[in-house]
């Protein structure tokens, strides 16, 4: 008999993966399990457009809020499971109430890692992943606010220039030599760098965070930050508690195989919490990007109906920082390339910069340059080594190489 299927996680995982089982003839029942108090939302706004006070409300969402009745999906918010049970097919719920499945999808995401450093868990410390985040950092930017931003990846830089553009002072603490060193590598992260300071951006690197307090930060050399807004941007954990308590083989995230299936073929995983065997890469990967819960679900989906389907996409990302846009497709592990070529105008921030290994393609990056990501994708994916002089240049078609 089938009891329907259960989707913990009501972001944009969640939310597509019960569009997913719709488009895909589903008619069983399908109940999404939410935390927040919202339904589900796109994040990627809440560092950009939202937290600038330039997007609506209304945009940031997944879905009309009338669409979940209109598709039989219920819509269970302000509920977290708190424990799974896969051998059993029930979810518990906080309160007690369990919910029986037949197949379960977990959607859950991750969550910000707290600074290990006294007051790292100071509720004067701020982190941005949820709308409501958003909405009290965008009061909390003003002129002349002095905003102090722990962590030059890319939420924090987003949220730094989000708050530069609001007119605050804003300071970077960072404690690596550059911001998105890890990420990007040396080459291509000095133009992030170089982004923020021609923007006013106090960026200081090699700083070593001893104390977080509620009128700053002191560092190892025993100077302070002083801060009126304190925004801790460290990187993120996926939230695999679910499923670690429940015996699934957790290892970076949920792992799954090329179908989404974790180590119980009746729960599977898809979006931030999912480290999924990649065939491309051969080996699993966990992607923390909207593309990737954006489009994850639809085979989770296919494979929980017992439909042939596999995840193959090629990893993508974007971002935005005052006028740079970027686009970044492919997958470059650091240390895993052994080469970065430039294409256009570097210090003009309008080029493309790619990472090789061995004369391949491992990912590109382009930065206010547009309609190129279906040729890098198909470079990236064609795994063909490629002439380094050719790529530098911009009058050969990336789709010549
Ligand atoms: C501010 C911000 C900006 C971003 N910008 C970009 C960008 O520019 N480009 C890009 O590619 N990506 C960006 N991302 C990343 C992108 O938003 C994530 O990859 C995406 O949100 C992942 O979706 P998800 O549904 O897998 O997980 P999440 O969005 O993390 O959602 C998981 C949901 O599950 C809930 N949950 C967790 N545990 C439980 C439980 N036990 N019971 C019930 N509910 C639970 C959580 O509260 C949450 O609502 C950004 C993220 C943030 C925070």
């Amino acid at each position: 008999m089938d009891t329907g299927i259960v989707i913990v996680g009501a972001s944009l995982a969640g939310a597509k993966a019960a569009e997913a089982l719709r488009a895909e003839g589903y008619r069983g029942p399908v109940t999404l399990v939410g935390d927040e108090a919202e339904r589900p939302y796109e994040r990627p706004p809440l560092s950009k457009g939202y937290l600038l006070g330039k997007e609506e409300k209304e945009k940031v969402y997944v879905h009309p809020a009338d669409w979940y009745e209109q598709h039989g999906v219920e819509l269970r918010l302000g509920a977290a499971a708190t424990a799974i049970d896969p051998a059993g097919h029930t979810v518990t719920l906080e309160g007690g109430e369990r919910l029986p499945f037949s197949k379960l999808l977990l959607a859950t995401g991750s969550a910000p890692r707290a600074l290990p450093v006294p007051g790292g868990d100071g509720d004067f410390v701020r982190t941005l992943r949820r709308l409501g985040d958003s909405e009290q950092l965008r009061a909390a930017f003003r002129p002349g606010a002095r905003v102090v931003v722990v962590g030059a990846g890319w939420i924090g830089l987003e949220a730094a220039a989000a708050a530069r553009t609001a007119g605050a002072e804003v300071t970077v603490l960072e404690a690596a030599e550059l911001p998105l060193l890890r990420v990007l590598g040396r080459e291509a992260a000095r133009v992030f760098a170089d982004l923020h300071r021609a923007h006013g951006v106090d960026l200081r690197f090699g700083v070593k965070v001893e104390e977080l307090r509620a009128d700053g930060v002191r560092l190892g050399d025993g100077s302070t930050v002083p801060a009126d807004v304190l925004l801790v941007g460290v990187g993120i954990a996926p939230n695999t508690a679910l499923a670690e308590n429940a015996g699934l083989t957790v290892d970076n995230g949920v792992r799954t195989d090329q179908h989404l299936a974790t180590s119980h073929p009746d729960v599977f995983a898809a979006g931030d919490v999912a480290n999924a065997f990649h065939p491309l890469f051969g080996k699993p990967i966990r992607v923390e990007h909207w593309a990737n819960a954006l489009n994850q679900p639809a085979v989770a989906a296919a494979s929980m109906l017992g439909k042939a389907a596999v995840y193959d996409r090629v990893p993508y990302f974007f971002t935005d920082q005052y006028d740079l846009g970027m686009e970044y497709t492919g997958y470059a592990e650091p240390g895993g390339y052994d080469r970065v070529v430039f294409r256009g105008d570097v210090a003009g921030r309008e080029f493309i910069a790619f990472w090789l290994s061995g004369g391949k393609v491992l990912a590109g990056m382009n930065v206010n340059v547009w309609d190129v990501t279906d040729p890098i994708r198909e470079l990236v994916r064609s795994g063909r080594a490629v002439d380094a002089e050719r790529l530098a240049d911009p009058a050969v078609p990336l789709d010549e190489l």
